[in-house]
């Protein structure tokens, strides 16, 4: 599809950041972004390249009311040879389209979302910071605009839209282990919902178990199945990784956990890097007494934003369980440099994982 763009002139572009590296998550945002409504006669249409710009929405707006929505989240990172670099962006156009799908909104075809993402990236290219650690983050996402507030039902209009976020070292304190508090009263998902759907939904009725957590001093919730709150599931917005008896162990994708390209991609190298992968169910229990009797010998977190974060304490009822010393382990940090190896181009990318945007 053609993309119109509408661009700036040279003189109201925004000064570029100053250092790259301290730049906060998700806080700076680059001059344009990706345009695209949908209505029910003529489907998906217009898409164009604009000026970044607050979105006009009536009050009743449908988003607002009953969060009919969807996102993604991926990065575009340079590579040493200055080439601009997506991580299987096929599977966030997929992911994307799964989500939509669960949220009763109209697919885009995946051609037409990485086209999307590439144009954007080619206009906005002097965003895409050059240091090792930085990336420029990308936020695809979907509302529901009809204004409309007598029904619960499909929005019969939609604009969906893409932002890009240049970001610095997610670790502004070195790759520390971060603590974790067990959460045995709230759920984030339940069986049946939209827990593997990326949806604001999801996200909102996590944030007063995230502040309870904080206050006791931990920086993320581990999340436990809804029904018996006995199962692990997820860390804050990050799949979940154990090493258990020499054994690289994940929970099981049983609709409540969202299906993260960083776990698919941590699953499918394993074999290579020399650790045989499961996924299977972790208790609670099991998994404490696990790290008591040492055979839990490491835990992290998987996701696009800070691809492999180091666990090193869990908060469970009322004692503190230390995993590895609170030190990163050594599978840990396989994980972290192989991943970010390949996504920067440093290591040869035998998956094919790795996409170039065409300049
Ligand atoms: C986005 C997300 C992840 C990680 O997915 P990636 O594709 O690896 O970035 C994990 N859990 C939740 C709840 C998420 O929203």
């Amino acid at each position: 599809m053609k993309i119109r763009k509408e661009l700036l002139p040279s003189e109201k572009l925004k000064p570029l950041f100053e250092d790259a590296t301290k730049l906060e998550f998700g806080k700076n945002y680059t001059d344009h972004m990706f345009w695209m409504e949908f209505n029910r006669e003529g489907g998906w249409k217009n898409p164009a390249i604009k000026p970044y710009q607050p979105l006009v929405l009536e009050p009743a707006t449908m988003m607002f009311h009953y969060c009919q929505e969807a996102f993604e989240g991926q990065k575009a990172y340079r590579s040493p040879k200055n080439e601009i670099l997506l991580f299987r962006p096929i599977e966030n156009a997929r992911r994307m389209n799964r989500s939509m799908t669960r949220m009763c909104i109209p697919e885009i075809p995946e051609e037409l979302f990485l086209q999307a993402e590439c144009e954007l990236l080619k206009v906005e290219k002097r965003w895409i910071p050059k240091q090792r650690g930085t990336a420029l983050y990308i936020r695809p996402v979907v509302i529901a605009t009809e204004a409309l507030l007598g029904a619960v039902k499909p929005s019969d209009n939609y604009l969906f839209f893409i932002i890009l976020s240049p970001v610095g070292f997610f670790f502004q304190e070195g790759f520390n282990p971060m603590a974790l508090w067990v959460e045995t009263m709230y759920s984030r998902a339940a069986s049946g919902g939209t827990g593997e759907a990326k949806t604001g939904g999801n996200y909102a009725g996590t944030i007063a178990a995230t502040q309870i957590a904080k206050n006791k001093g931990y920086s993320q919730v581990l999340w436990l199945d809804a029904k018996e709150h006995q199962y692990v599931e997820e860390v804050g917005t990050n799949n979940i990784f154990f090493v258990i008896d020499k054994k690289l162990v994940t929970p099981p994708l049983t609709g409540t956990i969202l299906p993260g390209v960083t776990r698919k991609s941590v699953l499918e190298m394993a074999g290579d890097l020399g650790i045989l992968a499961e996924e299977r169910l972790i208790s609670i229990e099991k998994l404490v007494e696990g790290i008591e009797s040492g055979m839990v010998t490491e835990a992290f977190g998987a996701g696009t934003a800070a691809v492999i974060s180091p666990i090193g304490k869990i908060g469970y009822k009322d004692e503190e369980y230390v995993i590895n010393n609170n030190a990163t382990g050594y599978w840990t940090k396989r994980f972290y440099d192989t991943l970010t190896g390949i996504q920067y181009g440093e290591l040869e990318d035998k998956y094919g994982w790795v996409y170039k945007v065409r300049e």
